[in-house]
């Protein structure tokens, strides 16, 4: 496979070096060269195959030649670990819960994938790797969970202080080892900024060998096409259009089912679902781009002003009109937010976290105007990651699931600097062990 970045057509390189650099030498970002079309009669007969068989049917078309073929079978093995269930709500509604993993949020998707790649293709060398992240709450301990303990990488997480939920913080500050967590003073773009500074210092770059991990990263960005054919497996045979709700902030996870569309899966249609941080959906109806400071809200990890992968979605859509027409953008308020959290409590009986809640919002909408449609909305994360908003909204007491309250028991553990690019890199030389 070979990858193009999005400033510069010419600028072509191989998996591997795209899965080590993160983004492209000019700060474009890659983007699949050729996106082998599976074919109609693979599409048909999607539900024939288990998850393990479908995720390497689409990695081997996509990425196949990168390795041996067996590798990639353990990949895919050991990354899909845990279920991607599709849970029918009501009416033609249906819950795709990405929150199963490690982590419970669907940043494990991504996480993980990437993590094993990277392993694999930094097997044979000697120099530490700095893998840098920017979070606003849950990529930090996806990729911390999928790098914790891998010799010869050093992880560095930066997030945005007093701006994630006191589990999540616990989840990105308790790994020790080769995991430091950096704590800015400033926003999640402050902290996406930093990273991309970092990756683009060419100065640091000829002394460390430093990576990201954010969704700008290619290898985030697979994976997440790979969910939208195993659900759309399970409610194809109903025989209507299939429409797919995601709840975006830097539209990874959006882009990777743009990707999914680009292999041949008849999706009908995407709606981009946004909190009041609504740069996308302002720029589908105006056509102009206007990033804006990034504003807090109750689903935080879509608290992001300058969307990194507008970028590659403009890519997959060139020409306007078309990306206007491929993509329906919703935004809502955390009033609206926690009212349709409580009333599909009350109605069904099913806990949306804040972040799914928006995309349930988005759907809703998107189906008045197109009644005859199967509508399936992305629930991001598990509800008990924002306990204490989940709980005041819909005023119940929610259990903690194990793999959280551990985290909640220890201890935290992070270095809390200014906004300020050369305290980030001073820490990350004084942990290079070269
Ligand atoms: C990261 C995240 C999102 C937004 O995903 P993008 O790929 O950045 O658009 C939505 N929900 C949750 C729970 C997340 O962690």
């Amino acid at each position: 496979m070979q990858v193009y970045s999005t400033r510069n057509h010419q600028q072509i390189v191989s998996l591997k070096e795209a899965v080590v650099r993160g983004l492209a030498e000019d700060g474009g970002l890659y983007m699949p060269l050729h996106i082998p079309i599976l074919s109609p009669d693979f599409i048909k007969n999607l539900s024939k195959l288990s998850q393990t068989e479908l995720f390497y049917a689409i990695a081997q078309n996509m990425i196949g030649d990168t390795m041996p073929p067996q590798t990639l079978h353990d990949i895919i093995e050991e990354v899909f670990n845990f279920d991607l269930p599709v849970v029918h709500l009501h009416d033609a509604m249906y819950s795709l819960e990405l929150f199963h993993g490690p982590t419970l949020a669907f940043k494990d998707v991504g996480a993980r994938f990437m993590s094993r790649l990277l392993a694999y293709f930094y097997r044979n060398e000697n120099q530490t790797l700095q893998v840098v992240v920017a979070t606003s709450g849950d990529t930090g301990s996806a990729v911390a969970a999928g790098f914790y303990e891998v010799p010869g990488i050093q992880v560095f997480i930066l997030y945005p202080k007093g701006k994630v939920s006191y589990l999540q913080e616990k989840q990105l500050t308790t790994w020790g080892k080769n995991i430091t967590a950096i704590e800015v003073e400033g926003t999640f773009d402050d902290c996406q900024v930093l990273v991309k500074q970092l990756l683009s210092d060419t100065e640091l770059n000829a002394k460390l060998k430093i990576t990201s991990a954010n969704s700008i990263n290619i290898a985030r960005l697979i994976p997440q096409s790979f969910y939208y054919f195993s659900s759309f497996a399970q409610l194809q045979s109903l025989g209507k259009p299939i429409v797919y709700a995601v709840p975006s902030g830097n539209f990874g996870n959006l882009t990777g089912g743009i990707l999914a569309q680009k292999m041949g899966l008849p999706i009908r249609q995407y709606v981009a679902a946004t909190n009041i941080n609504d740069v996308v959906p302002q720029y589908l109806k105006s056509g102009l781009y206007q990033p804006q400071s990034s504003k807090a809200t109750i689903s935080n990890a879509m608290d992001v002003g300058a969307p990194s992968n507008l970028e590659r979605l403009q890519h997959f859509f060139p020409h306007f009109p078309d990306f206007q027409k491929g993509i329906s953008g919703y935004s809502y308020t955390d009033q609206q937010t926690s009212e349709i959290m409580q009333d599909v409590y009350r109605k069904y009986g099913y806990i949306l976290d804040p972040h799914g809640a928006v995309a349930y919002l988005g759907l809703t909408d998107y189906r008045k105007e197109h009644p005859d449609t199967i509508g399936v909305f992305l629930e991001t994360a598990h509800p008990a990651k924002f306990k204490d908003t989940v709980e005041s909204i819909l005023g119940i007491s929610l259990a903690l699931p194990e793999s959280l309250q551990v985290f909640a028991n220890k201890e935290k553990k992070s270095i809390c600097i200014d906004n300020h690019y050369q305290t980030v890199v001073d820490i990350i030389q004084s942990k290079n062990l070269n």
